[in-house]
């Protein structure tokens, strides 16, 4: 029987373990919905509280050796409407999107692969670009939906997506390695050339008759693109019309541009500084897709850093590189992830620049997937705000006004420019989709242990740091394990386990990445010492029982 793909083989073990559920899963669940199991939960809050401790309570140090200024807030999901509004989000918060008129389903339309298959039995590809610029193909003979290129390839090689055609080998074009493309075979044994690409929102708007539907094969069923807005509406109180509807968050970035005037007001920031924020966002996402990757609630972790309109750039390139050293900190491999900039017409309204940090997901590679985006926000947000609340929502710089007071400015040039409105540079992340990271990163098969499967979490991160085990359920040493577990409790996240065999007991724990497993054995009874078995390498340490909390600690920290 064939392997299953490797993301078919996480998310089933995230469910066989607790890690992930299919939301309301009794009722047949609800597409782009997902519950956090008990370990899923420990591994969330884990990331969490990283994140917060390494940007709010221990912020990075900036350019000039001292910490630099940070806050955090836990705004409301719910907001006055206004708000989506002068954001911009009511108006352009829209995902492009195709209805199949046949089948009534519905895609995202920058999320349309095509497979082309040249009609010239003899047509040589000497490089898939060539191929993809040739004229010969210029309509796809079948097409999917899949977020990369990496998604679209797999879709495609399943034979019932293709057929007649079965695809071969397919090569990274070598001038243009976004291209992708090779030689397909049919049943009677002709042979052509192919190649897989994105179809293009202008090739979608001017012929979307001749591209196929990626439910039927079928032609001339498709739309043209429309927006389609991605917030969730609902209404506030007991009437319900145009004047109480209200719209759950897309992002949490927001509630903290209509905070930024009470933090000024009531704490001791001054710009440069930048306020944090933790939690759910919600988007009505037209495709969700790729397990927990692309949701319709999920939760964020972002950063609004406030500065002088002269000092934007410095902090952009700042929080690139700090942002890239938090990932690694975590375990992340620097060969999974990567920064990629944005191209000039997929900057969203409000942003000057933005830089993605990528990761090669299993379904995205070879291809890079978003993980979090890093955007130069300029003075959009709140200017925008000032101007639709009426409040004013510019900086007084007391500390510049004394700067240029003693390079000997002008009165004028001082006036204008001590009061600014500060640019802002984001760094916005997934909280869920972190999860989702950790997993594809930790997921770790190794034939030859007695556990062919592990979850290789950097220890710090690990839902449970150590399982402690009785080796047998008798003979004193399971009271000797308990007093243990009752005094590494206060500490670590530990389980205490004494049933099935102890091998059994350690593949669970492998199995759900527990760094350390420590055993009560027969020579416990003896010198008061335990084992204390690593995940990776499988080695035995003897440990006497007194320093067990000192051993964690030091592996912990
Ligand atoms: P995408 O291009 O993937 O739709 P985006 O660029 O719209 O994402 P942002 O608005 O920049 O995303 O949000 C910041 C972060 O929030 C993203 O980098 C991602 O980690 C996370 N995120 C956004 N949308 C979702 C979603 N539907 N499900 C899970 N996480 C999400």
């Amino acid at each position: 029987m064939a392997e299953a793909p490797l993301m078919e083989k996480i998310v089933s073990l995230c469910k066989r373990r607790g890690f992930v559920y299919p939301a309301s899963e009794i009722y047949g669940g609800l597409n782009g919905f997902w519950d956090y199991g008990p370990l899923g939960v420990l591994l969330k809050n884990n990331i969490r509280d990283s994140w917060w401790r390494d940007m709010v309570e221990c912020p990075p140090i900036g350019p000039d050796g001292h910490p630099i200024d940070m806050v955090g807030v836990d705004t409301a999901i719910i907001q006055n409407p206004k708000t989506w509004v002068a954001s911009g989000h009511a108006a352009t918060f829209t995902d492009p999107m195709v209805d199949d008129r046949e089948t009534k389903q519905r895609f995202r339309a920058d999320h349309l692969f095509g497979l082309f298959i040249s009609p010239i039995a003899d047509e040589e590809i000497k490089d898939v670009l060539q191929a993809g610029a040739s004229t010969l193909i210029a309509f796809p003979y079948r097409t999917v939906i899949a977020s990369s290129v990496g998604e679209a390839i797999d879709e495609f090689k399943k034979p019932k997506v293709s057929k007649p055609w079965q695809l071969g080998d397919i090569k990274q074009g070598s001038t243009d390695p976004s291209a992708y493309g090779g030689r397909a075979t049919n049943h009677k044994g002709d042979e052509r050339a192919f190649f897989i690409r994105h179809i293009k929102l202008s090739e979608l708007k001017q012929d979307a008759s001749r591209i196929p539907s990626p439910f039927t094969g079928n032609t001339g069923t498709l739309t043209e693109p429309r927006a389609f807005n991605l917030m969730f509406e609902t209404y506030v109180g007991a009437v319900r019309d145009e004047e109480s509807k209200v719209w759950l968050r897309p992002e949490t970035a927001q509630g903290i541009f209509l905070d930024y005037k009470n933090i000024i007001d009531t704490t001791r920031v001054k710009v440069p500084f930048g306020v944090a924020q933790i939690g759910k966002s919600y988007r009505n996402e037209v495709t969700p897709r790729n397990f927990i990757f692309r949701s319709r609630e999920f939760e964020q972790m972002e950063m609004e850093f406030f500065c002088h309109p002269d000092e934007s750039a410095k902090w952009y390139e700042f929080w690139k590189v700090e942002r890239m050293r938090w990932w690694k900190s975590l375990g992340v491999k620097a060969e999974n992830l990567r920064l990629r900039d944005h191209e000039q017409d997929e900057l969203s309204h409000y942003s000057k620049m933005t830089v993605d940090i990528e990761y090669k997901y299993p379904f995205t590679s070879p291809d890079f997937g978003e993980l979090e985006g890093i955007a130069h926000r300029g003075c959009y947000d709140l200017t925008q705000h000032q101007q639709h609340s009426g409040q004013r929502l510019d900086y007084f710089d007391q500390e510049l006004q004394l700067k240029l007071k003693e390079q000997g400015a002008s009165a004028e040039e001082i006036k204008e420019k001590s009061r600014y409105i500060p640019n802002v540079i984001e760094p916005a992340s997934g909280l869920t989709r972190a999860v989702l990271v950790l997993l594809c990163e930790g997921y770790a098969e190794d034939p030859t242990r007695p556990s062919p499967v592990y979850m290789k979490f950097d220890p710090k991160m690990a839902p449970i740091k150590a399982g402690i085990f009785p080796l047998v359920n008798k003979e004193g040493m399971p009271e000797i394990a308990e007093k243990l577990y009752m005094d590494l409790r206060t500490k670590f996240m530990c389980e205490y386990d004494p049933k099935q065999s102890i091998g059994k007991r350690y593949a669970r724990m492998n199995e759900i990445g527990t760094p350390y497993c420590i055993t009560i054995d027969g020579e416990t009874l003896k010198d008061q010492t335990v084992t204390i078995r690593e995940r990776d390498t499988l080695k035995q340490d003897r440990v006497a029982i007194e320093k067990v909390k000192t051993y964690l600690s030091e592996r912990l920290s």
